[in-house]
């Protein structure tokens, strides 16, 4: 699904270039549940964002599906970020000023989604994710927990093939976060492909695969990436 070639990430500013991915080479297979770890200031947002054409490499390849991404055009890319990938957030981000029903229908609107067919596909989100009594309420009415529900009822309301996400638990409880790789852990099931950022050992434990990342380099994999496999 993905394969990246020598990535580069990097800032020039006044004659001087900061590296911040230098060399990345990735593969990622459909289907897999990948977790990025690493110290603070490592790379992994940059990485995810490029990964979401959400930020643009300074160099090397990326191939998306099979298509390299430097070749495709802008309206493409947004297209496929639309279509492909869903986008979980640390800190929530959803609009204060809509409703949880309206937030989660929000993406179908850019994909311009008839009315009927938004109602049908929100409707089987609310329900699946047990959050119907709160269809009405607001963002700031919800625990923080219950607000990266309808982040990810957001993001993967287009039924996208790829979710990427970025400390999804890092605002969470325990209790809540647990909640949430649950979530990730079905949707992979079904068949979703995962990479998501953390700090957590206990969170990287719901994926099959960890990969550490350092001053924009990708250290040593899991050696036992598979656990019942390696035993
Ligand atoms: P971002 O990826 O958004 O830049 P950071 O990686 O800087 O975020 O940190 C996200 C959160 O994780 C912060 O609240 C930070 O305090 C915490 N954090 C950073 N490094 C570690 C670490 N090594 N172990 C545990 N928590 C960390
Ligand atoms: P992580 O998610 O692992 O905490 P980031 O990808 O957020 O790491 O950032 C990696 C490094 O790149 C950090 O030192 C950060 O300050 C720097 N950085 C990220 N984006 C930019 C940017 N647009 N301009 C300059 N420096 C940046």
């Amino acid at each position: 699904m993905i394969t990246l070639r020598n990535i580069d990430k990097y800032i020039d500013k006044r004659f001087q270039r900061t590296f911040i991915l230098r060399g990345i080479d990735l593969d990622i297979e459909e289907g897999e549940f990948v977790t990025i770890m690493g110290p603070s200031g490592a790379g992994k947002s940059t990485l995810l964002n490029i990964l979401g054409f959400l930020d643009d490499a300074s160099a090397g390849e990326y191939s998306f599906l099979g298509e390299p991404v430097h070749n495709l055009s802008e309206k493409k890319k947004s297209d496929y970020h639309k279509s492909h990938i869903g986008f979980v957030f640390q800190a929530y981000h959803l609009i204060d000023e809509l409703t949880v029903y309206e937030n989660i229908e929000m993406p179908l609107l850019y994909r311009k989604v008839k009315g009927s067919q938004r109602k049908a596909m929100v409707a089987e989100m609310l329900d699946r994710f047990n959050i119907v009594a709160k269809k009405d309420l607001f963002p700031n009415q919800l625990s923080g927990g219950q607000q990266q529900v309808v982040g990810v009822a957001r993001a993967i309301i287009g039924s996208p093939k790829l979710l990427l996400a970025d400390e999804p638990t890092g605002n969470l409880h325990s209790g809540q976060s647990e909640e949430i790789m649950e979530i990730f852990k079905m949707l992979n099931e079904e068949g979703v492909t995962i990479v998501q950022v953390t700090h957590s050992e206990k969170m990287a434990g719901y994926g099959n695969r960890i990969i550490n990342m350092k001053d924009g380099v990708l250290t040593e994999e899991d050696p036992y990436p598979d656990k019942e496999e390696a035993i």
